[in-house]
Parts: structure tokens; sequence; C-alpha cells
């Protein structure tokens, strides 16, 4: 299927062409459809398969731009793919006037603060100043539909699932979660079957 039989609006369209994507890989070929129809999807995939992109343009077609509250929470391993992954999301999302803010360690608090009260759509952070920030009632979790977590082998190899399972506690009771991993062990399934209801399940 094309870009356009998936269904996505045509502001979002423009994004994905100005940004050079002509037709999606096969991981958004996959993928793209069930995510935007609101179910939940686990996604076996590497790097380098579009994932990002995947994820940039499902969470610009779910966002309601007309509602300035956070309503995507992407958690990322790493401080640099929370930030390619926000950088994605404006440029696919040019057109729609999203806003997206990345939360990453390392950088001001008061910067994340600033930018929160103003008002963005979508957050993409690592778990530890996610989780930090929901706590310090900085980023308010009301109004979240989309939980990504991407990565999500790597974000236990580098010890954050408690603090996963913290932010997964104060997000509303019918999330959406869209789970992407290199590998499935145990601990990943025990996620899935605690967040995730009747998942659709990709192999890429
Ligand atoms: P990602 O895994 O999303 O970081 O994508 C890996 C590389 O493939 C990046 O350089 C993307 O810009 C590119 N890419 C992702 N999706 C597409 C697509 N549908 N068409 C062409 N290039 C793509």
């Amino acid at each position: 299927a094309s870009f356009e039989e998936m269904g996505i609006k045509d502001d979002l369209l423009r994004g994905i062409y100005q940004y050079g994507f002509e037709k999606p890989s096969a991981i958004q070929q996959r993928a793209v459809t069930p995510i935007i129809q609101g179910r939940d999807v686990i996604a076996q995939a590497q790097s380098g398969t579009g994932k990002t992109s995947m994820i940039a343009l499902t969470v610009c077609q779910v966002v309601d731009t007309s509602v300035r509250e956070v309503q995507v929470l992407i958690l990322s391993p790493t401080r640099e793919l929370a930030s390619q992954t926000e950088k994605v999301i404006l440029a696919i999302g040019d057109f729609i006037n999203i806003q997206a803010h990345a939360c990453i360690g390392g950088k001001s608090v008061g910067e994340d603060i600033r930018k929160l009260e103003y008002g963005v759509h979508v957050v993409s952070g690592t778990p530890g100043r996610v989780c930090d920030m929901i706590k310090r009632r900085t980023l308010r979790t009301r109004a979240i539909k989309m939980l990504v977590l991407d990565e999500s082998d790597e974000m236990l190899s580098r010890g954050f699932k408690d603090q996963i399972y913290d932010v997964y506690r104060y997000l509303p009771p019918d999330l959406q979660v869209v789970l992407i991993s290199a590998t499935l062990p145990h601990e990943i399934l025990e996620m899935t079957n605690k967040f995730m209801t009747d998942p659709v399940r990709i192999l890429v």
C-alpha cells in the first residue's frame, strides 16, 4: 500500500513527501495501519528499518493538534535516540504544526518546564527524566493516549525497567501501547502482558 492508501491526513502526506519518502518501508507497510487504527502493536525490528520514521508518522497521525496537551509519550534508551525521534516528528509534522519536546537527562530542567508549560503534543524522552518530570507534575499525563516503547530490550539492559513500570502507573487506563524491540526476551514478554491488550505482532 502507498502512504495515501493508509489513510494518512493530507498535511501529513505533504510532510512525508517533503522529507523525501516516496513509499513505505517494510515495517511501515505492516505497522502503520494497525497503529493508526488504535491497536496495541509489538514490532520486532532493528534500527535502520524505518522504525523511527514509522513512530514519527503514526504519532503525527494520531495527535489532535487543536488540543495543547501531551497526547503521546515515547520512551527511548538513549538521549540521542530520543532527540532523533523528536527531530523526525518535527520534520514530518512540519505542515500540521505539531509541538514536540525531548525530555532527556543532561539538559536543563528549566527548559523542560518552560516547554511543557507552553504546551506540547508529544514528549520523546529517556525513562529517568520522564519519570522525574511526571513526579514533579510538570509533565501532565491525563491526555496521554499512546505510549511508545522504542528499543525496549535496550532500555531493559540499561536498567530502566523500574522506571518504565513507574511511568506506566501514571498513565490513563485506556492507553494504546506500541512496543518496538530487536529481541523479545522473557522480561519484554512480561511487559507486553502487563501493558498490552490483544497486541498485533509484527516481525520485520
Ligand atoms: P529509521 O529506522 O526510521 O531511522 O530509518 C533508517 C533510514 O531509512 C533513515 O535514513 C530514514 O530517513 C530512511 N527511511 C525510513 N523510512 C523510509 C521510507 N519510507 N522511504 C525512504 N527512506 C526511508
